[in-house]
This record gives structure tokens, sequence and C-alpha cells, in this order.
């Protein structure tokens, strides 16, 4: 005999326009509205974040910078919003984790908030994941800056085969703006594999000359948005892969002409 499980219209699935709603799509609706609010209720950012700055289109950080609008239905959803929430929960783990294996690191001041900086009038400004000041003899002099990325298995695959700077240039670029104005020498970048909870680890220098260059685009950015201006696009295509994913596309190539 055939059992069905499926109590009430909720669980059926192929339902037809009249069956209301599956019972899933309705508590995730709640959620992702709830989340969803929560992040219009924050206040936008006065500032061109570190995290950001490794961006390579200096356009686009225009738009973010000037709280352009995104183009329509290409604002977070609640469901990226909850993936940002599970990395911060991720992040607590590799914490612990780093932690019980003796290295000592710091993700907090002495009064409580974050480790980072700011510098052009608070006008650009980061906030580190932690700095480990002392730990196991591994090979590394302390202090190092830390910091750590959750990733879905398929990019923390390419970022283990290929390194952070080929890899994820947007986080490279974040530790070493970090590293240039917090003083530090060097860094240690944890990513997470999501899936399988593998650890990667890597050891990243400082490079002068790649932190003077993300420096020197901030300010560009900084300059343009002042000035209501907008830099080049980084691309002569909308095909562009980096265009594609943008959130600003449709804006920044409808005046083309
Ligand atoms: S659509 Fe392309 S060129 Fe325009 S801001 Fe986005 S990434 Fe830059």
């Amino acid at each position: 005999m055939l059992v069905d499980f499926n109590h009430g219209s909720g669980c059926v699935y192929g339902r037809d326009a009249s069956e209301p709603e599956p019972l899933g799509a309705r508590i995730n609706g709640r959620i992702d509205a709830a989340l969803e609010a929560e992040r219009e209720g924050q206040r936008p950012r006065g500032y061109l974040g570190a995290s950001r700055i490794g961006e390579p289109c200096a356009r686009r950080l225009v738009y973010e910078v000037t709280h352009t609008p995104p183009d329509p239905g290409k604002d977070f959803e609640g469901r990226v919003l909850r993936i940002f929430a599970a990395g911060h929960v991720f992040e607590d783990l590799a914490i612990r984790w780093l932690r019980q294996a003796g290295f000592d690191l710091r993700t907090q001041t002495q009064a409580g908030g974050q480790f980072g900086f700011e510098t052009a009038g608070g006008r650009i400004r980061g906030h580190v994941d932690g700095v480990i000041i002392g730990g196991p003899e591994i090979g590394l002099a302390w202090p190092v800056l830390w910091e750590h990325k959750a990733l879905k298995a398929s990019s923390w695959s390419d970022t283990a085969k290929k390194g952070v700077q080929l890899s994820k240039p947007v986080y490279f670029g974040q530790m070493q703006i970090y590293m240039a104005y917090m003083g530090l020498g060097s860094a240690l970048f944890t990513a997470l594999n999501k899936d399988t909870c593998e650890l990667y680890h890597e050891h990243v220098s400082f490079d002068p000359a790649a932190a003077q260059a993300l420096s020197d685009k901030a300010v560009d950015v900084l300059r343009a948005a002042d000035a209501g201006d907008l830099l080049p696009r980084i691309a002569t295509s909308p095909d562009f892969f980096l265009c594609r994913f943008c959130p600003f596309a449709v804006r920044c190539w409808e005046d083309r002409a």
C-alpha cells in the first residue's frame, strides 16, 4: 500500500495556481522579508570600506560610495543576507578552533570594538577579522593580520589551487590595505569550505606597491564621487563577465551613447 505523508496542502508538489504557496516558501518569505527589513533599517555606510577597495571596477565603487540604487531586483535578497550571516557563524568557529590550537588570536580591542583603521578624514575605513599576536612555532613571525572567508566548495577549491591573490583579488586587496594602515608585515588568510569544513591557510606578505595602488584608487573613487563624476568602465561591452554580475549594469550601460 502506498502511504502519502504529505499532510496538508503546504507539502504538495506540482500545485496549481488555486492552491496556497508551499509551507517552505511561506516561511522563507517571512524570514527573508524580516532580514531585508533589518537591512533597510541600517544606515548606509558613509565611507569606502577597505573590503571593497580591491573591487576591480572603480566605476562600480563610485556607484557604491554614492549610495546609488542598484538596478531593479539587484539589491541583496534575503537568501544572500542569510549567506552573509552564516559567514559570521563560520568565522566564530574558525576563531574558536585557532584559539584551541594555541594561536593567540585577538578579535577585539580592550574597549570591546573591532580592530580597524580610518583615514582620509574617516572616509576610508576598515575593520579586520583579527590579529594573531602569538602561537605555535609554525614559521610565522607574529603579529600577523588574520582574515577569514567562508566559501562554497567550488570557490574554496579555486582559492586553494591558485592562491588568494589570483583567485580572490578583492580579498587580497583588502588584506593589503589593512596591512598598510595597521602597520602589519604579513597576514594569515584562512578560507573555510562550507560544504566540507576543510580549512585552507595562506601566508600573505605585505606588498607596498599593491597597497599604494589600491590606496590611490580609493582616493580617485572619492574624488569622482565628490565631483559627481563616474570613473571609466572596466570593459568595452556589457557582456564582460564582471558586468554581467554587476548590480549597476543597466544604469551603467544605458547612457553609453
Ligand atoms: S557594469 Fe561593468 S563597467 Fe559598469 S560599473 Fe558594473 S562592472 Fe563596472
